[in-house]
């Protein structure tokens, strides 16, 4: 079964280069010319992350954005950085939900933080040995490829240990944002943790990130 990669939003060579020059950011934030220098792109885990964590959704009426989520990703875009988001839908392996639904479901999250320049779904289940579904890394790398950047100038946000996982393999930065599901060891293993994507986005990209303008 292949990747199933979500029409993925290409940004044209003209554009993406683009992105941290535009807006001025040296006018932006005091801290955008160290943020633009040691990211490109912030990828974040769906379920427990972005929305709430509704197991199998098939439902886009059921999308809820986690308190914050939101404000962070878009104070990512504020310092020119690319956003992504990487998710493993197994749901599509076990015959709980269709490819098509999670697009829909996908739609729905893109309507409400405004879409992401790139998607990337693991449809495989964890007997299958693929090299997309977390803690593989093949999502996080598949994504910079789309996005024509180095995977060592990203970072990955996620609420489990198989994202840090993911991101440890693939030379990103991971993030864990803990939620009820995260289990104590993976938040004692973590390299990086924060209490919610407003401060993970403090910790990757400076102080004035995560403030509201
Ligand atoms: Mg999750
Ligand atoms: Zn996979």
């Amino acid at each position: 079964m292949p990747n199933i990669d979500e029409g993925a939003k290409v940004p044209t060579a003209s554009t993406w280069p683009s992105a941290a020059a535009a807006g001025d950011p040296l006018t932006e934030s005091p801290s955008a010319v160290f943020d633009t220098a040691l990211f490109d792109a912030i990828f974040f885990d769906r379920d427990g992350t972005l929305v709430l964590d509704q197991p199998y959704n098939a439902d886009p009426e059921l999308v809820i954005p986690v308190p914050g989520a939101v404000a962070a990703v878009a104070a990512a875009r504020r310092a020119g950085l690319h956003t992504g988001v990487l998710t493993n839908q197994s749901g599509i392996a076990r015959g709980l939900l269709t490819a098509v639904q999670v697009r829909a479901v996908n739609r729905r999250v893109d309507d409400i933080f405004g879409p992401f320049d790139v998607w990337k779904i693991c449809p495989h289940g964890p007997a299958a040995g693929c090299r997309c579904r977390k803690p593989a890394p093949g999502m996080i790398l598949d994504a910079c490829s789309t996005l024509g950047i180095s995977p060592f100038r990203t970072a990955y946000i996620g609420d489990i240990g198989s994202d840090m996982g993911a991101a440890h393999a693939a030379g990103a930065t991971g993030v864990l944002v803990p939620t009820a599901v995260t289990r104590p060891e993976e938040v004692v293993q973590a390299a990086l943790v924060a209490k919610d994507l407003a401060a993970a986005l403090q910790l990757l990209l400076g102080a004035s990130s995560g403030s509201t303008r």
